[in-house]
């Protein structure tokens, strides 16, 4: 029972745990799956951005580089030209060649101007102008690196602000060698960076997008969109062109661009043919926007989502915990109940009867004590452990009682399988349908046989202890050899009848009786001899007793003691003679007495109600009397003096008094 309770909580306790668990996996592993798929859509987006630039670089390298291969066609072909004619410097020259340079910049349209210096720095003819300028070339880093430097190679130089207009150009340039290779001018094409910004901004690079273009050393040659301090700067030093640009041909990175701090997605690619890079980045936050709308909605989607399930699983959460709440009252009540059924099963014979008076169930206290086994118990008749016991009646009254949907109580005497009685004291309670009607019963019955054992047992010591008392009563009530009431049983019956005198007004009569000459009888026959002859006086004495209110008792030793009640003097005097007489008549002999036989001498008190103040005055005058019987010589009569009444009665009387007792 405690395994199924404990088990029961377990499950019920563990049930809510499972439940938390599984929501809190569900929502995570929708979480996890929300993150997972946000954070692949972030990567595509990424990865999208990431070859959009690349392409975009691709393509910005691409354009550049055919400006530089025009560049260098054009600039190869005026050092062709100089290079082959010895007095290029004339003005006929420089005019021949500025309309070569004047055709050829129409052509290309993004060739700002062409330059040809002489060994001097100084401008010699340009598209502008073939006049000879003061304009030098020494300032600039080109036309030093030329000096300096006897190789062939397209040379691109820092931006710088052209003449006339001042507009910003990429100087790309070549050396111009006598033939002998020693330095003779430079040809210098200045590339328009404004052309080549014109063309970037046709480039759908987004808000924040940006193209640039740098030499392989790091300076910037155009920029778009444009920031005037950026052209001509050197990022040779910047984090970005040490760990990226100069680092690959080509690559990406996500990186904050050190001109205007703005981080982009970046790809770059270097010229292979021209010392320039091409760099295109596109805006994180551009590139993510429309990847963090569709992650935003998602999030507040799942969010959504967890809120609901968070929402559904606090309602279910609940309901367990109130349902486990619930099974553990259950668990607990249930325990309780066994508890106390295991308990009342120690103690009581339980019984269910259905309403057709079957039974349904018996405990196995009833089955021990009625000798019946539960299957000879199940679906018979609960009056089958009914003994004979009880009147029918007392049935009747207990079916009325359970009909009525009263509890019966009560004390039965059943009878076992074996035929032996038990006793129970029962308990009936009925339990009624919704129309009031008997159902079923429960019986609770407690095994009373052994209290009814000393029941039984008490009552027997009850009544013998009762016998005892009588006999004791009888022992102190009784005179034990003669029978007779004692003194104390005299004195309260004359005490009694004294009062009943009284109340009535009726006479009273004591008779004292004393045995003449005893002690010479116990001397001349013994005391076993004395003793039976008071037995037989005492049996005269009783024989006297007349009426059913005469009472005759042994007053002490050989005296006796009668109560007349209602009867007067003469009354009391005739009985007296009465009793002298059945004396006489039972001819014991004596030899100690003059008469040779026993006799006894009688002292006669009678009083009407009225005349004596209590019952010892009533016995005293009967003593008195009874000396006055001795003194006047024994076997005789006394009536005492006081008495209105007073008749002695002698002797020669005696045989006329034996014949009124007759009649
Ligand atoms: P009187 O005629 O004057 O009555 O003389 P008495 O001898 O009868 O009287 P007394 O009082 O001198 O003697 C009474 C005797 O009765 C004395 C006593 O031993 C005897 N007695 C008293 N009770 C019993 C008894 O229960 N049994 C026997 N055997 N004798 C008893
Ligand atoms: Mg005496
Ligand atoms: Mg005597």
């Amino acid at each position: 029972m405690n395994f199924v309770s404990s088990n029961k909580k377990w499950v019920a306790g563990s049930a809510t745990h499972w439940v938390s668990a599984l929501l809190v996996f569900v929502c995570s592993a929708l979480g996890i799956a929300v993150a997972l798929y946000e954070w692949e859509a972030y990567r595509a987006a990424m990865g999208q951005s990431e070859q959009t630039s690349r392409n975009l670089a691709a393509s910005v390298l691409n354009e550049v580089q055919e400006s530089l291969q025009q560049a260098e066609t054009l600039v190869s072909l005026i050092v062709g030209t100089i290079e082959s004619i010895p007095t290029w410097e004339t003005s006929s020259t420089t005019a021949v060649l500025r309309d070569v340079i004047l055709e050829r910049i129409h052509a290309q349209p993004m060739l700002h101007e062409i330059y040809v210096y002489d060994a001097g720095g100084q401008l010699v003819v340009s598209s502008y102008t073939s006049a000879r300028q003061e304009n030098s070339a020494l300032q600039q880093d080109f036309f030093d690196f030329h000096r300096r430097t006897a190789r062939d190679v397209l040379h691109i130089g820092k931006p710088f602000r052209a003449l006339p207009d001042g507009e910003w150009v990429v100087p790309a340039s070549r050396r111009v060698n006598t033939p002998k290779g020693a330095f003779l001018g430079v040809v210098v094409a200045a590339v328009s960076v404004k052309h080549w910004q014109a063309s970037f901004q046709q480039l759908d690079l987004g808000t924040n997008g940006l193209v640039a273009i740098n030499s392989h050393d790091g300076i910037v040659l155009a920029r778009y969109p444009h920031v005037e301090s950026a052209i001509g700067a050197s990022l040779k030093d910047t984090p970005v062109f040490r760990d990226f640009l100069s680092r690959s041909v080509r690559g990406s990175m996500r990186a904050a661009s050190p001109i205007d701090k703005i981080e982009r997605q970046n790809s770059f690619v270097h010229s292979t043919t021209f010392p320039v890079m091409a760099i295109v980045g596109t805006s994180t936050d551009q590139a993510l926007s429309a990847w963090r709308s569709k992650a935003i909605f998602s999030f507040i989607i799942f969010g959504f989502l967890i809120l609901l399930i968070a929402v559904a699983g606090a309602i279910i959460h609940r309901l367990l915990r109130k349902q486990s709440e619930i099974l553990l009252q259950l668990s607990s009540a249930h325990r309780r109940s066994a508890d106390m059924e295991r308990a009342l099963d120690e103690h009581a014979l339980v019984s269910i009867v259905d309403s057709n008076g079957q039974i349904l169930y018996a405990n196995q206290k009833f089955c021990t004590l009625s000798k019946y086994t539960h299957e000879e118990l199940n679906g018979r008749d609960f009056r089958i452990t009914h003994s004979d016991v009880h009147p029918a009646v007392l049935f009747k009254e207990m079916r009325r009682t359970m009909q009525q949907g009263q509890v019966w109580k009560g004390e039965l005497c059943e009878r076992a399988k074996d035929g032996s009685l038990y006793w129970v004291e029962s308990t009936v309670v009925p339990f009624l349908d919704k129309n009031g009607k008997p159902l079923q019963f429960i019986e609770i019955k407690t095994d009373i046989t052994g209290r009814k054992r000393v029941e039984v047992a008490m009552q027997q010591a009850y009544k013998q202890l009762d016998q005892s008392n009588q006999r004791l009563a009888a022992l102190a009530a009784f005179d034990q050899l003669t029978g007779l009431p004692n003194r104390r049983h005299f004195d309260e019956i004359l005490d009694s009848e004294f009062k009943r005198a009284h109340r009535s007004g009726q006479p009273l009569a004591v008779l004292m009786v004393d045995v003449d000459y005893f002690k010479q009888f116990n001397d001349l026959y013994g005391h076993g001899g004395g003793d039976i002859c008071l037995k037989r006086v005492a049996g005269a004495l009783q024989r006297a007793e007349r009426r059913p209110g005469d009472l005759a008792a042994r007053w002490g030793g050989e005296e006796f003691a009668i109560i007349l009640p209602n009867t007067n003097n003469l009354g009391a005097k005739a009985v007296a003679e009465l009793v002298r007489c059945a004396v006489l008549s039972l001819y014991i002999e004596h030899q100690g007495s003059p008469l040779m036989q026993l006799s006894v001498s009688v002292g006669v008190n009678a009083i009407a109600s009225t005349e004596v103040g209590d019952a010892e005055e009533l016995i005293n005058g009967a003593d008195k009397a009874l000396y006055q019987a001795k003194k006047g010589g024994r076997n005789r009569t006394h009536v005492h003096e006081a008495s209105k009444s007073h008749i002695s009665i002698t002797h020669d009387a005696e045989a006329r008094r034996k014949k009124l007792i007759e009649n």
